[in-house]
């Protein structure tokens, strides 16, 4: 099988006016990598484009991946798995209930092999017996944790920064972003070294307090000097916006991506950036995020289920 021909487009910084952000004089722009492709785009195409150069040297093992029944990750990587023909089997947490969901649907019919796992299993993947039943179950093959958050997801990720000039003409640039793992924003984190007065806010869209900012700080010192001389720019995660949990949506939630999306013609879905935004707007209400000073949001994709 030979690979379709694809192509990635760069993707923009494009300013928006939203009246929430105009309101405390916020230069507002987002970098939007939902654009950069329809099926293996947002921030699974810089948390998988190393991955898949490895995956390419290696002749095309299968690639296993974790993740829930709702997960982009395995979408994205089945996705990739059709683009760059190699084989791809997606653990899914608790049942795959048929007919699948939209998510679980697209990974089948781009060629994704599921198969269920239990969610005690899903806390054992990464023991030692778990990985030795599936290497005598599946031979080689190339294991990409749940959400595909590994080393090379974390360089992936540090490309993400040279889509942003260095120079700012404001005393304080913000980076937002929404976080699963965290993965994207330690990437981030380690890449926006040469960016001026700029700092980095995550927005949990998980239930778990205190949770992210000890995996981005287990990510930033996982990586070495290699990749990281310089300092690393201030950086926090904010876990007051998920809105109930995971996936969860609150009235206030649907209301304000409505009208964000109804201002500035923007498709933003509510698991991650609806909540990285509503929380953004809550934090400068709250005056903890500064008025007059400049914001780049991430927009890191997504999908849209209703
Ligand atoms: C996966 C995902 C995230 C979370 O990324 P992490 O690197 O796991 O923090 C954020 N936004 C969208 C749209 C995603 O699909």
């Amino acid at each position: 099988m030979r690979s379709r021909r694809v192509s990635f487009a760069e993707p923009p910084l494009e300013e928006v006016k939203f009246s929430d952000f105009s309101r405390h004089n916020i230069h507002f722009s987002f970098l939007r990598l939902d654009k950069i492709h329809s099926e293996l785009g947002g921030n699974k195409y810089y948390k998988l484009k190393q991955n898949i150069n490895h995956i390419l040297t290696l002749g095309r093992p299968t690639v296993v991946s974790f993740g829930g029944a709702y997960s982009n990750h395995l979408r994205a990587l089945a996705a990739a798995g059709r683009i760059y023909s190699f084989k791809t089997i997606g653990f899914v947490r608790g049942e795959i209930v048929r007919p699948l969901n939209p998510i679980l649907k697209f990974c089948e019919e781009n060629g994704m092999e599921l198969k269920e796992i239990s969610r005690e299993n899903y806390r054992l993947k990464s023991s030692i017996n778990f990985v030795r039943k599936l290497r005598s179950e599946l031979g080689e093959y190339y294991l990409l944790p749940e959400g595909g958050s590994n080393l090379n997801a974390l360089k992936g990720c540090a490309e993400i920064p040279r889509l942003i000039p260095n120079e700012t003409e404001y005393n304080l640039r913000y980076i937002t972003l929404a976080c699963g793992t965290g993965l994207t924003l330690s990437g981030i984190v380690i890449g926006a070294t040469q960016l001026e007065r700029t700092q980095a806010i995550g927005f949990s869209a998980l239930k778990a307090p205190g949770y992210l900012n000890r995996e981005v700080e287990g990510y930033l010192s996982s990586i070495s000097e290699e990749f990281c001389s310089n300092s690393l720019i201030p950086w926090r995660v904010e876990d007051e916006y998920h809105c109930g949990g995971y996936a969860k949506k609150t009235p206030k939630l649907i209301e304000f991506i409505e009208r964000f999306t109804q201002e500035t013609s923007v498709p933003i879905e509510p698991t991650y950036t609806g909540k990285m935004l509503y929380g953004l707007s809550q934090l400068l209400d709250d005056g903890v995020v500064e008025s007059s000073t400049q914001v780049v949001a991430i927009h890191t994709g997504g999908v849209y289920l209703n």
